[in-house]
């Protein structure tokens, strides 16, 4: 495995750096760093400066606005953004229902869809998770019927990100009972606004509303939404769980939390504190150790490019494990201030800010991250996923 960046790929991260500090807007910047969840006109607005300079779907096929970029490159761009506290780009458009349409849907599909997705025209929300359907995603039974030239779907999903201010879900439904129970699924396109959908919030124990449950009462869905083919709908997520979990690792992330980590250290130092500044040097030395490891691994995995490689489950399972005690240790650093939202920056009053910014809602994001081990796919199941393969070999 090649560790060291060739001339080329340096000279590209420095490409991109370059084009994040100089297109990325302060106030965007300034969210990002606030952990500040960005709405629908700040997050469209970054989606539109990436787009504009081809790189908001960089994975895409390239017809469709990707780059054809290397895996190492795509991961450099992902290491970039995030050190950058540049906005994510929107998980459910860009790692899931891009790729999903690219792949699985027909040229009308791909017209419509794509562009819109990309440059955030399209909000997308994923429906698959059910009440009794999570972990066990075959046993769904949100059930469509065709009636003609419509599917009329009847159910409930629960867990639906952004479902309430999404114009579109990707949405797994049962077209078929008799087969075995993975067989009879099928995505469906659906249009957030046709009557008979209702949708209700699950606030979080984060403060804020993100997560819902979403009703379908005898909603008509037209055949023409239909993606790829009926029954097809489990090898179609399995395809995408993949993606997810790759995605769901972020390491750039975790990187600049102890970044933030280290400066809190200091200031503890600095006010005289040398034995509790020493020991949050060890524990951020020991979780900068295995972050390097899982960089590694996530390096091993893009370059293995498709033949066997790491497993995704590795990095999901790693990955989130070690976002949740990079939180955990920002909230032990922060003390009080942890617990602070940086109001004063979002009035454009930071002068005022009693609080450090490295310590900037971190209690919030520590609650939000303990659901990362639980979706895209909970770490329980991704033990049992590596168990069996190892016990398989
Ligand atoms: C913040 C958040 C956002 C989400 N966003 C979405 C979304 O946008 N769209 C969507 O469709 N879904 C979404 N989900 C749902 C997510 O995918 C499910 O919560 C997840 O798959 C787990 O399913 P479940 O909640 O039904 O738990 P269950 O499957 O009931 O699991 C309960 C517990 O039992 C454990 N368990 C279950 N089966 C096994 C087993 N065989 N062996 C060992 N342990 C087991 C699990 O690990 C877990 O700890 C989201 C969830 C969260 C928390």
């Amino acid at each position: 495995m090649q560790l060291r960046l060739s001339a080329e790929d340096l000279a590209f991260r420095d490409e991109v750096r370059a084009f994040i500090a100089k297109a990325l807007p302060d106030d965007l910047r300034d969210k990002v760093l606030i952990e500040q969840r960005l709405g629908r006109a700040d997050l469209a607005r970054w989606h539109r400066i990436l787009d504009d300079q081809g790189w908001a779907a960089p994975a895409w096929p390239v017809e469709w606005g990707g780059t054809g970029w290397s895996g190492l490159r795509l991961n450099i761009f992902r290491e970039e953004i995030a050190a950058a506290f540049a906005p994510e780009p929107l998980v459910q458009n860009i790692n899931l229902a891009g790729p999903l349409i690219a792949n699985f849907g027909n040229d009308a599909q791909k017209a419509f869809f794509l562009p819109a997705t990309r440059r955030l025209d399209i909000w997308f929300s994923q429906g698959f998770s059910e009440p009794g359907a999570g972990s066990d995603l075959a046993s769904m039974r949100t059930r469509a019927r065709l009636e003609g030239d419509h599917y009329t779907v009847d159910g409930q999903k629960i867990w639906s990100t952004d479902a309430h201010i999404s114009d579109w879900m990707f949405c797994l439904v049962r077209t078929s009972q008799e087969d075995r129970p993975h067989k009879g699924l099928t995505f469906l396109l659906i249009d957030m606004k046709t009557p008979g959908i209702t949708v209700r919030p699950i606030p979080t124990i984060d403060g804020d509303h993100y997560l819902n449950e979403v009703f379908f009462d005898a909603v008509k869905v037209p055949a023409a939404n239909l993606l790829g083919e009926e029954g097809r709908g489990w090898e179609y997520a399995r395809s995408l769980l993949v993606h997810e979990r790759i995605g769901i690792a972020r390491t750039g992330q975790t990187r600049r939390r102890l970044v933030r980590a280290r400066h809190l250290a200091e200031q503890i130092e600095a006010q005289g504190d040398a034995m509790a500044a020493r020991d949050f040097r060890l524990r951020i030395a020991a979780l900068e150790v295995e972050l390097r490891a899982l960089e590694m691994t996530a390096l091993r995995a893009i370059q293995a490019d498709g033949a066997a490689g790491p497993d995704p489950s590795v990095l999901k399972l790693k990955g989130t494990e070690l976002q949740q005690a990079s939180t955990e240790l920002l909230v032990e650093l922060g003390g009080p201030a942890a617990m602070v939202r940086q109001t004063a920056w979002l009035l454009g009053e930071r002068e005022h800010s009693l609080t450090p910014v490295d310590t900037a809602a971190a209690t919030a994001t520590y609650f939000q991250l303990r659901a990362a081990s639980i979706y895209g796919g909970s770490n329980e199941i991704q033990r049992n996923i590596l168990a069996r393969k190892l016990l398989a070999n």
